[in-house]
């Protein structure tokens, strides 16, 4: 075998790994293709240690410095892992070895919505993707959710604790489940049965998103995340 472990993805999950195997004095290898979710993040607040908060590439580079002093070794693609015996054999289009052991630590895609400054409004930190880790930040702000399913919804009624000002973006053709839909009634959340048609950043002294929402007439606003800084 080449390697003692094979981690497929090179994320924060897939590079921690790493660290902790080499520690252990293990033959490791990351193997990793395409951008790391953790890229995306424009300022995380909820990592232990980061007074005033990291950007998720800056938390990447350091992550890849501490590899790089214990001399971990990485291949670049995309990777397909197959059994043989005593292990795996992990291949890319361009590149291949064989590990003992494999970590999956691919990651997830998200399900977004389908307009072309979505990745505009992400960096400018305008879209959230996780109520556990921006909730803080939204504190008796104006905010809402695009629910898919039960899971959006369930997130919703976590929000709800953090701000009353809360409107939910469900799919128009969906129904709710009886139950849900008494406790998300009983929380005094808005929901709108439509689809998001545009969305658009706004500046100046209320800064915030505007929404477009398909065959209605008024726009939603929600307002931006307040920084630790400007919090009185
Ligand atoms: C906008 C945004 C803000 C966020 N803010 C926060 C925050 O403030 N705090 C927080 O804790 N979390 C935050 N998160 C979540 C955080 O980014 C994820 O929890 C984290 O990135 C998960 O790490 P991971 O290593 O599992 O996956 P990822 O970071 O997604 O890395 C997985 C990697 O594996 C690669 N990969 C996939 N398949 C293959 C394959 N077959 N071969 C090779 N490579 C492959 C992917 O391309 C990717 O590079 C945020 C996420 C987003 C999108």
């Amino acid at each position: 075998m080449d390697f003692e472990c094979a981690i497929i993805g090179g994320g924060p999950g897939g590079l921690v790994s790493a660290l902790y195997l080499r520690r252990f004095l293990r033959s490791v290898v990351v193997a990793s293709g395409g951008a790391p979710r953790a890229s995306w993040i424009p300022k995380t607040h909820n990592l232990v240690g980061y007074r005033g908060g990291i950007s998720g590439v800056e938390l990447l580079s350091r992550l890849q410095q501490q590899l790089d002093e214990l001399g971990v070794e990485r291949a670049v693609g995309l990777f397909k892992i197959s059994k043989i015996r005593g292990g795996f054999r992990v291949n890319s289009n361009e590149d291949q070895f064989t590990a003992k052991k494999v970590i999956i630590a691919t990651g997830i895609t998200d399900h977004e919505p389908e307009l072309g400054n979505v990745p505009a409004l992400r960096r400018l930190g305008l879209l959230r993707y996780c109520p556990v880790c921006d909730a803080y930040e939204y504190q008796n702000k104006r905010i809402a959710v695009m629910a898919r399913d039960e899971h959006g919804l369930m997130s919703s009624l976590f929000l709800s604790k953090f701000t009353k000002k809360l409107q939910v973006i469900w799919s128009p053709s969906a129904r709710i489940p009886r139950e849900l839909a008494r406790r998300c009634e009983g929380k005094g959340l808005v929901i709108h049965h439509s689809n998001v048609e545009a969305m658009s950043a706004q500046k100046g002294a209320e800064p915030g998103l505007m929404i477009t929402l398909e065959g209605q007439t008024k726009n939603l606003f929600v307002d931006a995340a307040t920084s630790r800084s400007e919090r009185p």
